[in-house]
């Protein structure tokens, strides 16, 4: 079914964020004319290798980094692996101590309660009830062993931006590794890694418009690290397998438009957010804003309805034509409420009422305005049916953080 413009409307660019054109025409002569081999002496290998080599510049110059500090892998949660065991097997020693925090990616936390099984040591740092971290937690976790800091520039489900500046500075006073998965952050807030004392991020080709199946880990020079792929010594022997050219040559141009429309996108976006949240709270009673209220990304808007599941919210909103999220795309499919909305201090039923609405370039006024005259119905009618209805709203004890109408 359609929107009443009879045009699907996408609010999940959490999730992924649709391919450009000018993406999908970078990548095509990859697809078949140039589809060499990167690492073949021939003009059609020297042609692939020159779409990777431009693609790496691409990045780079996003982040400000050197090239040769860009290693290509198949997305985000690789890059993540890598960062994680790869530093943590560098010591050879199985029983080092890993910082990381409650709301990471599972790509984070996954690895670390790996690595946990084989006997490393995991200290998750709790976050308050708007998702940030204290730095202070972070030092006062450090001891003589820990061999990596893993904290997310900005969380996944809520959007929240952490405070990564000021514990890349404590990790560096200690001489620790710190690693940011930044796969929701890049292409959504200036990174200057010049200037940032980050060793290791994580960025995700298709959360910023580039195809998926490929991403990169930026890797300080000098960073002790292991690869988790061995084999024929590709990107520098951290990473084997041949490389994903027309991915790389996507990723690249994906890149390039961020690096160019960033500012604008950023500030539309921002106002498109701010103004569908007011509109939300306003017109819906029992409404709450999950996250901080100021720091966090620009498209994100998360909300919490009493008494209804998130669930039945996104599958009303998509008979109407729009796509939105109950939190990670990730969980999507377990009933095990989010993990994020658990460790800032939300009850069950709280975190299930929960609605993830990412916005992005593509998205108007117009858009905004049909989701908003549609929502409050849908969470009328899921009321109307809940069982839960009629009782004290959930959200009297929901934290500080919560805004409520
Ligand atoms: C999407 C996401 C990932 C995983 O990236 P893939 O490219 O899908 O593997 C990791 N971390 C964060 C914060 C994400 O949002």
């Amino acid at each position: 079914m359609s929107a009443g413009h009879g045009k699907r409307i996408y609010f999940d660019h959490g999730a992924t964020a649709p391919m450009l054109p000018e993406v999908v025409e970078a990548m095509s002569p990859y697809f078949s004319e140039k589809s060499g081999n990167a690492s073949s002496i021939h003009s059609f290998g020297r042609e692939a290798r020159k779409a990777v080599d431009e693609g790496r510049e691409s990045l780079a110059k996003l982040l400000n980094a050197d090239p040769s500090e860009i290693v290509f892998t198949s997305g985000g949660t690789e890059s993540d692996n890598l960062a994680v065991k790869g530093t943590a097997m560098h010591g050879r020693r199985a029983d080092g101590h890993i910082i990381t925090s409650a709301v990471e990616h599972p790509a984070v936390l996954e690895p670390c309660a790996y690595l946990e099984g084989l006997g490393f040591q995991v200290t998750r740092i709790p976050v308050s009830s708007e998702a940030l971290i204290d730095p202070e937690a972070v030092r006062d976790a450090i001891r003589d062993d820990t061999v990596l800091i893993s904290i997310m520039m900005a969380n996944s489900e809520v959007g929240t931006m952490q405070p990564v500046e000021e514990i890349g500075r404590i990790a560096k006073d200690s001489g620790i590794p710190f690693h940011t998965d930044a796969v929701q952050a890049v292409s959504k807030v200036p990174i200057d890694l010049d200037r940032l004392d980050v060793d290791l991020l994580s960025i995700s080709s298709h959360k910023m418009h580039g195809p998926k199946g490929i991403g990169a880990l930026f890797v300080r020079k000098g960073t002790g690290i292991d690869p988790i792929l061995h084999g024929g010594g590709h990107e520098g022997g951290l990473r084997s397998s041949t490389e994903n050219v027309p991915g790389i040559a996507g990723f690249g141009k994906a890149a390039e438009i961020a690096r160019r429309d960033m500012g604008e996108v950023s500030d539309r976006m921002r106002g498109l957010r701010d103004n569908l949240v007011k509109e939300v709270l306003d017109e819906i009673p029992n409404s709450y804003l999950n996250g901080h209220p100021t720091k966090r990304l620009a498209g994100n808007a998360h909300f919490r309805f009493d008494f209804i599941e998130g669930e039945g919210l996104v599958l009303g909103l998509d008979m109407l034509g729009i796509a939105t999220s109950t939190g990670s795309a990730c969980s999507t499919g377990s009933l095990e409420p989010s993990h994020v909305l658990l460790a800032m201090g939300l009850r069950h039923e709280q975190a299930h009422g929960s609605l993830r609405v990412t916005l992005g370039r593509e998205n108007n006024h117009e858009e905004a305005g049909y989701f908003i005259d549609v929502l409050p119905g849908v969470v009328s009618k899921l009321r109307e049916i809940s069982p839960f209805s009629g009782h004290t709203p959930l959200g009297s004890d929901g934290g500080d953080a919560s805004v409520q109408r």
